[in-house]
């Protein structure tokens, strides 16, 4: 068990559904308070000089947070904070009777004392800009459509198909063209849906198009519901409840398959490792 835990660990990242609980918890705690201090010990993670950063953010409000794909939307008076964890980050809140954590390389503390600390796993993005600068900013400037987003209906999923080549799981990991999904849930997303990770669009069918539609909004919902990954802390430190019970194939090679038993396989597509039933999920159909 401890193993399997640990291979996960060093696999996982945060995605939408640990981001969207996440910024619904800073939503509750911070928004209407102002920045009193600020402390980075990472400065590489800013895109300015920390005394720079320091200047503008102290002193202005939190208005909003907001969370899109992989990416915490942090509105400030005139300012925009864009928060991306990387390969994960622990971003923990406290209040003033709260010892800080032992370790984090970011604190934000604000009017009544209260703040939070981010401790990255290896590194982060902390962006600052004006507002009406959000749109050119490299990453976030160019993110794909919210898979939970109403817009994002199934007639708009086979739009955006339309004409596309290349393998399906590839297209689902380009945040780019949808954000938030990322190694993890991609996994049974496509299992649900009976997809070979390495499908090409081209060949997907009207009813498979429906089925991994049903399917990536379900994962994201369920995750959701349940407080995001069993291996990701939430902003009071807590660990969600979605793990290896919810997980149907992922990251559980050499088990079988929970439809029909055949043995589940670890394969490599491109950068990134599948996890896939040869029966369910067959490349060639
Ligand atoms: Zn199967």
């Amino acid at each position: 068990m401890l193993r399997y835990l640990l291979d996960i660990r060093g696999n996982v990242s945060m995605e939408l559904p640990e981001l969207a609980v996440l910024g619904r918890q800073m939503r509750n705690e911070i928004v209407g308070k102002c920045v009193s201090e600020v402390e980075v010990v990472n400065p590489k993670c800013l895109n300015m000089p920390f005394e720079q950063f320091e200047k503008t953010i102290v002193g202005e409000t939190i208005e909003s947070v907001e969370s899109k794909g992989k990416w915490l939307f942090i509105k400030l008076d005139a300012y925009l904070l864009l928060f991306n964890p990387g390969m994960g980050a622990d971003v923990i809140h406290f209040t003033p009777d709260d010892e800080l954590p032992e370790k984090y390389q970011i604190r934000f503390t604000l009017d009544d004392g209260s703040g939070f600390t981010i401790r990255v796993w290896w590194f982060c993005y902390l962006h600052l800009m004006r507002e009406e600068e959000s749109g050119r900013h490299k990453f976030t400037g160019r993110l794909g459509i919210s898979p939970l987003d109403q817009n994002f209906t199934l007639d708009y999923f086979k739009q955006m198909l339309e004409k596309r080549q290349g393998i399906i799981k590839n297209y689902m990991l380009n945040q780019k063209n949808i954000a938030g999904i990322g190694n993890v849930y991609v996994q049974d997303m496509l299992f649900n849906a009976k997809l070979h990770p390495k499908r090409k669009i081209p060949s997907l069918t009207d009813m498979e198009i429906a089925n991994l539609y049903k399917s990536i909004r379900s994962v994201l919902n369920e995750s959701i519901r349940l407080g995001g990954l069993a291996y990701e802390k939430d902003f009071y430190g807590n660990k969600g409840g979605y793990g290896s019970e919810q997980f149907k194939i992922a990251y559980k090679q050499g088990k079988p398959c929970p439809n029909c038993k055949t043995i589940i396989q670890k394969i490599k597509t491109g950068s990134t490792s599948s996890f896939v039933c040869p029966t369910c999920q067959p490349l060639d159909i």
